[in-house]
This record gives structure tokens, C-alpha cells and sequence, in this order.
């Protein structure tokens, strides 16, 4: 090893994992951060070459005060939660995981799709409850998944991979937005592109599966949830805050839509006494879109081959910002 690399690596690395990133660095490992060992966070980032690990904090301020740090690889394909720009203009490799967690991610919004439309957390627990006591009647039905018509408001990866399902094993009419045609999803699945306001009013089942950035920032408001069927779900594993979470409040009290599932929110953890939590037309499960033992492993695996593959020279396998730092640096040349 020529230059010593020293590595913070925050949450839930598995030993192997942080085994391979100590043969070529030493290595801070933070099983959590706390108010307690915040401090120590701080001090190790400020000496650190890289960073790692799931829900990274880390603002401009931070960066100000990690002068080596560069390359930074979060478990994870979504990047909202990081400083990008000051990262660009810092030169710092920004790593995610994309793919690794897609099919995962996907299977969480149909577990959602199903719960939504079959109510099935809600009449589960009238059987845990002790709440069967006649045959279930009419008020207890739910709405068919199958020939549904699925929209899908970003077919990137994970809407691609939901919108396959729909379509291959449930017949299901897909509709899709994305900023670019799909002509492989309309070929494969018979896919449609709409524009998002005729998505909205023509889909049963609404699938949020956009990154979330300044674009799409409460994406669906009040204006939104207006324009779709009164008869329809909204399902979410993309980010909260592409909602307008009081506005969804306030459409499923009047009964602007029919219900929702939702795997993300404006606040995580969610507060206990957000409405969202009581609601009988609204299943909510705690940011489990790739939590599988299998798909975490996999994401950690790439965020490790990652960062090792970027301070080793050989470069990252799967890098956000690749391409703009080596721009600016071809441009710093030219310019001198
Ligand atoms: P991706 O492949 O980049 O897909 C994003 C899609 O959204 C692309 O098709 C993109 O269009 C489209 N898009 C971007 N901005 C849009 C806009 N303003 N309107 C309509 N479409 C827009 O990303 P992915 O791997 O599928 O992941 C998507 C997001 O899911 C992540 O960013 C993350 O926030 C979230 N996620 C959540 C969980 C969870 O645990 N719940 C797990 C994984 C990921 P183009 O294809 O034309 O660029």
C-alpha cells in the first residue's frame, strides 16, 4: 500500500465487509450514530479518504471539515440525502448501488399493491384481533389487482421491474411516465408513456418510483391526488417528501382516493401519531423496500467493491458523478 487510506465506515457492515475494506485501509467503524458518538464521528471524517455506509449524514458544512475525503459510498441507489453539488465541486466520487436492490424493491411495492387492494393488513387483524365472528360481508371487500390498469410514475429500474410484474403476472395494463421513452417496456409489456395528469386519471394503482430531487418535489399534491380515480391506490417506495404527505392525508379522510401503501415519508422514522399509522385505508410499512437478508448483503458487497475499486485506482463499479468529475477535470486542463 503506498499512502495510507483511512476509511469511516458507518452502519451495519457485516464483518467480511469491513474485513476486505481493512486490507487496504484502516478502517473507523460506526455501528450507529448517536448524540454520544457524534464527536468521534466528526474527528474520524475529519482525518478520513473515504466514507461508506447506509443513511450517511453529510452536509456542506461536514465536507468543509473532511479536507481528504474522496470518494463516498452509500448503501444505497437513492442519493437525495447527500450534498451533490458540493461534492462535484469538490472532486469527491459519489458511489451508489443501483440494480443489486431492484428486484427487491420491486416485489415491496406489490407486496404493497396486494395490501392495498385486498386490505389485507386490515382484515388480518380482524382475524388476530378476535374480530371474526360471522362471515365476512360486502363493507369487508376489496378491489382485484389483476386487469388493473398499473401506472407507473418513473419507469427507471425498479419501475420497470414493478410494471413487469404487473403486466407478465398479474395482466395488468401498464402505463408509464419517465423522462425519456421506454421503447423496450412498450415493446416487451405493451407499455404505454402519458403525460403524468392523463397517468394519474386514467391508472387504478398509482406507482411512485421517481428519484426524489428539486423536479420532483411534491410531485403528487393536493392538485395531483385530485386528478386521479376516486376508486384508485397510491403506492410508494420512492422517496416521502415526492408527496405531499397532508395533502395524501387529507385526500384519503375525504375519500379523494381510495387508500394507499406507503414504504416511505416525508419524516422517517414516521411519528407515531401521524395519522398515516391509524388509518384503515392506508398500510404502512417502515422503509423495507430492499430489507431482505440477500439484497442487503448485495448492496453492502457493491458499496464495498465500490470504494475499495475507487481508492485503489481501478475505479468504482457503479459511480454517481463519474462522468461530471472527469469533465471538470478534462475542462481544468484545457483551461491551464
Ligand atoms: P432509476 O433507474 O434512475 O429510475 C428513475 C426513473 O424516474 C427513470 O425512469 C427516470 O427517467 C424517471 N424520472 C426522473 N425524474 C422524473 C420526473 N421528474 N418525472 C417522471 N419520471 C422521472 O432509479 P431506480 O433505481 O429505479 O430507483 C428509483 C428511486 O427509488 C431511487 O432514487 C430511490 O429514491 C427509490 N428507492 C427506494 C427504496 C425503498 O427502500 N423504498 C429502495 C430503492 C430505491 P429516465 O429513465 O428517462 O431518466
Amino acid at each position: 500500500m503506498g499512502e495510507a487510506w483511512r476509511i469511516v465506515a458507518v452502519r451495519r457492515l457485516s464483518e467480511a465487509q469491513l474485513a476486505r475494506l481493512s486490507r487496504i485501509a484502516e478502517v473507523e467503524y460506526f455501528e450507529d450514530l448517536t448524540d454520544d458518538n457524534r464527536e468521534e464521528f466528526l474527528a474520524a471524517l475529519s482525518r478520513a479518504h473515504g466514507l461508506i455506509g447506509g443513511k450517511l449524514e453529510l452536509d456542506e458544512a461536514m465536507l468543509a471539515e473532511a479536507p481528504a475525503l474522496r470518494v463516498v459510498s452509500t448503501i444505497s441507489v437513492g442519493y437525495d440525502h447527500l450534498p451533490l453539488a458540493a461534492m462535484n465541486r469538490r472532486g469527491i466520487l459519489l458511489c451508489h448501488t443501483p440494480d443489486v436492490l431492484t428486484e427487491s424493491t420491486a416485489d415491496t411495492a406489490f407486496a404493497l399493491i396486494m395490501a392495498t387492494q385486498r386490505r389485507l393488513v386490515e382484515l388480518a387483524n380482524l382475524v388476530r384481533e378476535g374480530r371474526w365472528q360471522a362471515h365476512i360481508g360486502r363493507e369487508h371487500f376489496g378491489v382485484d389487482v389483476h386487469g388493473k390498469t398499473l401506472g407507473i410514475v418513473g419507469a427507471g429500474r425498479i419501475g420497470a421491474a414493478i410494471a413487469r410484474r404487473g403486466a407478465l403476472g398479474f395482466g395488468m395494463p401498464v402505463l408509464y411516465t419517465a423522462s425519456t421513452p421506454k421503447p423496450e417496456l412498450e415493446a416487451s409489456l405493451g407499455a404505454q408513456r402519458r403525460e403524468l395528469d392523463t397517468l394519474l386519471a386514467e391508472a387504478d394503482i398509482v406507482c411512485l418510483s421517481v428519484p426524489y430531487n428539486a423536479d420532483t418535489h411534491h410531485l403528487i399534491d393536493a392538485a395531483a391526488l385530485a386528478r386521479m380515480k376516486s376508486s384508485a391506490a397510491l403506492v410508494n417506495v420512492a422517496r416521502g417528501r415526492v408527496v405531499d404527505e397532508p395533502a395524501l392525508i387529507d385526500a384519503l379522510q375525504r375519500g379523494v382516493i381510495r387508500a394507499a401503501g406507503l414504504d416511505v415519508f416525508a419524516e422517517e422514522p414516521m411519528p407515531g401519531d401521524s395519522p398515516l399509522a391509524s388509518m384503515a385505508n392506508v398500510v404502512a410499512t417502515p422503509h423495507i423496500g430492499s430489507a431482505t437478508h440477500e439484497t442487503r448483503e448485495a448492496m453492502a458487497q457493491l458499496a464495498v467493491d465500490n470504494l475499495v475499486g475507487a481508492l485503489a485506482g481501478r475505479g468504482p463499479r457503479t459511480a454517481v458523478n463519474e462522468t461530471v468529475l472527469r469533465r471538470a477535470t478534462g475542462e481544468s486542463r484545457e483551461a491551464q
